[in-house]
């Protein structure tokens, strides 16, 4: 039985959390003189801590109540406070599959935790005989699944994901960065069924918002409770708050520049797959396009030589490049500068 007592950090379970004069006082109106704040200026109070404005709309557009939404400096926090409240350092271990994002190597390796790696298989899916043996080592407390999966642009399969929230007994991280772009139906409505699930979106793709580190967790109160309890208090400025906010009430924009990047995707897939040089492209659920080429390295620095910056992924999956989708112009000068390159290297 899951037991969240039994894989938080002890000392995280005793921890008693700062109090900002905001937690202590939440109203709207009157003489604010508790938080050594200049009086004088626009952006001179603290903003709120729990973010309650941006957190009713989200529950409003996500359909979940604003008790399971937690807002983080970016997902990369949520993906650090995890590590923080549930892995004691050089004891504890967490999971994740190959290849993936190269944030949770990095959160791990900060917080002296041994990431442990599991290859994806051919179709990069979960194979759930690969991850059985770990379920039950009581070592691992975290496992990260990004659905659509970064940087290979696939979502995983249900079954493999049900079969391991059902099977293990530390907190499962969907991370749903790229969920937006996915025809597949979020996790957010298992979140109440499952106690140890933690799904993660961000506003950084589809919403347009990279620059304003604004990432959301949905979860159960208990572990809302314990991501509060960890956070710096004043975590999301206001700006960035705001921005949020605006993105949220101008869905209309949202929808209209996402069907934009799905459909320049079509037609990126489709000029790719006439290119010489291109041997195999990966199904994308994602805003991006993993790409087998001749020779990766190449590839890239010659688009660099181009003032075109593509990801070399060489390392991850032999030989891919992984294309984010820019605008109609972008990628037309893409194209262009790939064809030229194919006749170069045919013609040598
Ligand atoms: C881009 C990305 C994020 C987003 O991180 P933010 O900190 O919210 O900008 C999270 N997870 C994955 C897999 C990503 O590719």
């Amino acid at each position: 039985m899951f037991d969240l007592k039994k894989i938080v950090r002890p000392n995280i379970l005793n921890l008693k959390p700062y109090s900002s004069a905001r937690d202590e006082f939440s109203g709207q109106n009157g003489i604010f003189l508790d938080a050594n704040e200049n009086p004088y200026g626009n952006l001179n109070r603290y903003p709120d801590p729990y973010q309650r404005g941006l957190k009713a709309r989200l529950s409003a557009i996500k359909k979940i109540s604003s008790d399971n939404i937690f807002i983080g400096n970016g997902s990369d926090e949520v993906i650090d406070l995890a590590f923080r409240i549930f892995c004691q350092p050089s004891i504890d271990k967490a999971l994740t599959f190959a290849p993936s994002y190269g944030m949770y190597d990095v959160a791990a390796a900060i917080n002296n935790v041994q990431l442990i790696k599991i290859p994806l298989d051919n179709d990069f899916q979960i194979d759930v005989n690969t991850v059985n043996p770990f379920l039950s080592n009581r070592a691992v407390k975290l496992i990260f699944i990004c659905t659509p999966n970064n940087p290979t642009g696939n979502t995983m399969e249900t079954k493999a994901i049900q079969q391991i929230l059902e099977n293990f007994e530390g907190i499962v991280i969907i991370d749903e960065a790229y969920a937006d772009f996915s025809s597949k139906a979020s996790w957010i409505n298992q979140v109440n069924k499952y106690p140890n699930l933690i799904i993660c979106q961000t506003f950084s793709k589809a919403w347009g918002l990279a620059a304003a580190r604004v990432g959301m967790a949905f979860t159960n109160p208990n572990i809302i409770r314990l991501l509060n309890k960890v956070k710096p208090p004043y975590n999301v400025g206001q700006l960035n708050q705001e921005a949020a906010l605006e993105a949220l009430e101008n869905i209309g924009l949202f929808e209209k520049h996402k069907e934009l990047i799905l459909k320049e995707k079509l037609n990126l897939k489709n000029q790719l797959a006439d290119l010489p040089l291109v041997k195999k492209l990966y199904p994308s659920e994602a805003n991006f396009l993993l790409v087998e080429v001749e020779d990766a390295n190449v590839m890239y620095q010659e688009l660099v030589n181009q003032k075109i910056i593509v990801r070399n992924r060489h390392k991850l999956v032999n030989n891919c490049i992984r294309i984010s989708i820019g605008t109609p112009e972008e990628n037309k000068l893409l194209i262009e500068c790939l064809q030229e390159l194919c006749v170069m290297y045919n013609g040598r």
